[in-house]
């Protein structure tokens, strides 16, 4: 897989997230006379956001309608599950119930009902009372929304197969290539990473928790910057694994870009409970107690930092509760099965992944997905979930939009 870096090439992308290697895939689709090739910082790919998700594609019910979310997640769902099932990778369309457990849910539960129909979110069922038992026998609801679309995968997977395709396709993966500098020169950037440097006409730039570091690098606007939002989740013990069928979530707040805290049922029959959404002082915090001086550093420094705790602290207590406490998390996860006690999740064997988050100069979360173009590059600020789902489509509008810019031809 790790191939060396090669001193030149026509298109280069920096990160080898499923991002970076859906953009590395449709680009050898589309140039296949151009040289390409992909720099990843660690020995390995999709190591971090990649590795460390909820595994689950979305059909696209929550986002905004006309958002780049609602469309390429819609879109990207559709064209992964093709994906999957040509490429023989393992997944699951097991479907998933929406829960509102309590009257002011109620309402934003229609509303996201709404949503899903102007995002052409296919096959949308609204449950009550018995017929909710009949999906998840074990969940409480005043009403819930079932997407019969929505599916598991390992997303590690896939971007391993997108990999394989760039490799196909005559690119190189070159891993142990972290990008320390990004030099624009007059018909070139000159990229420095650890294991030399590559000459490259153009770049796209998929970074994901360090993005915005990368932006800065090569000329662009600081706003937004990237502040990490760890995820943990703990894992149900066996025994009681029966409780969750499928998928299941809560109404999620609409002023926070996360979902809350569900219940994911993966291929391996594992059933994690989870994620918490707290800030944490370093980009790769994946033990809470992991701090980097330069991550604190930058998410201190960061006037939007200051703006968002403001407006949003309530919501940071109790994501610090969730984070310190099994009992509060499991808590979270019993609104939705009142079954569930803290004596149900494993004691140890939990995990986190930690959201590669867009934060504005004034304190807003950016909730679509975000690019920017600069010299010679193009840089994706903001990817996170649903991104994994719509890597195919988000794939398709980066080099469309790279086209433009850079006057691409075939
Ligand atoms: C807890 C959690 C749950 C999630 N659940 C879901 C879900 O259920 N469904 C879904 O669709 N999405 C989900 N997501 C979101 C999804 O995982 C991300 O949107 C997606 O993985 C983003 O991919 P990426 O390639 O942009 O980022 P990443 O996977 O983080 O990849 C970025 C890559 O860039 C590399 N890199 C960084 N800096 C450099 C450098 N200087 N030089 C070279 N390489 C560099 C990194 O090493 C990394 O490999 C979840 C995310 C988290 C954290």
């Amino acid at each position: 897989m790790s191939a060396p870096a090669p001193a030149r090439c026509d298109l280069a992308v920096v990160g080898a997230g499923i991002v970076g290697l859906a953009v590395a895939r449709e680009l050898a689709r589309r140039y296949p006379r151009a040289s390409l090739c992909v720099l990843e910082r660690e020995q390995q790919p999709a190591t971090h956001q990649t590795g460390h998700s909820s595994g689950v594609i979305h059909a696209g019910i929550y986002y905004r309608p006309g958002s780049l979310k609602a469309r390429l997640c819609v879109d990207g769902a559709r064209e992964l599950y093709v994906y999957c099932a040509e490429r023989a990778i393992e997944h699951e369309r097991c479907g998933k119930l929406i829960l509102a457990t309590d009257e002011p849910q109620l309402a934003r539960l229609r509303e996201l009902h709404g949503r899903g129909q102007a995002n052409s979110v296919g096959e949308l069922r609204w449950l009550e009372g018995a017929q909710i038992e009949h999906v998840e026998p074990h969940a409480r609801a005043l009403a819930a929304l079932h997407s019969p679309s929505t599916g598991v995968v390992d997303f590690q997977d896939v971007a391993r197969a997108y990999a394989s395709d760039v490799a196909e396709a005559g690119g190189v993966v070159a891993c142990g290539c972290g990008v320390t500098a990004v030099d624009v020169r007059a018909r070139s950037l000159r990229l420095s990473h650890a294991r030399g440097q590559t000459e490259a006409t153009h770049a796209i730039f998929c970074a994901g928790a360090w993005s915005d570091r990368l932006a800065v690098a090569a000329g662009a606007d600081p706003d937004p910057r990237i502040v990490p939002f760890r995820g943990a989740y703990l894992r149900l013990v066996p025994e009681r694994r029966h409780l969750v069928r499928s998928l299941i979530y809560p109404t999620p707040d609409p002023s926070l870009p996360f979902l809350g805290v569900h219940l994911t049922r993966h291929l391996d029959g594992d059933v994690l409970v989870g994620p918490t959404a707290l800030i944490v002082g370093a980009r790769d915090a994946y033990d809470l107690r992991r701090v980097r001086r330069h991550d604190l550093r930058d998410t201190l420094a960061w006037p939007g930092t200051w703006r968002m705790l403001r407006r949003f602290w309530p919501a940071g207590v109790s994501e610090l509760r969730r984070s310190t406490s099994r009992a509060a998390l499991v808590a979270a996860a019993a609104r939705l099965v009142p079954a569930l006690s803290v004596d149900d999740v494993e004691p140890r064997g939990g995990f986190a992944g930690v959201r590669a988050q867009a934060l504005a100069r004034d304190g807003r979360l950016l909730d679509d997905f975000s690019f920017s173009a600069g010299e010679r590059a193009l840089h994706v600020r903001n990817a996170p979930s649903p991104a994994a789902t719509a890597s195919l489509a988000i794939a398709r509008h980066v080099c469309e939009r790279a086209e433009r810019a850079f006057g691409l031809t075939a």
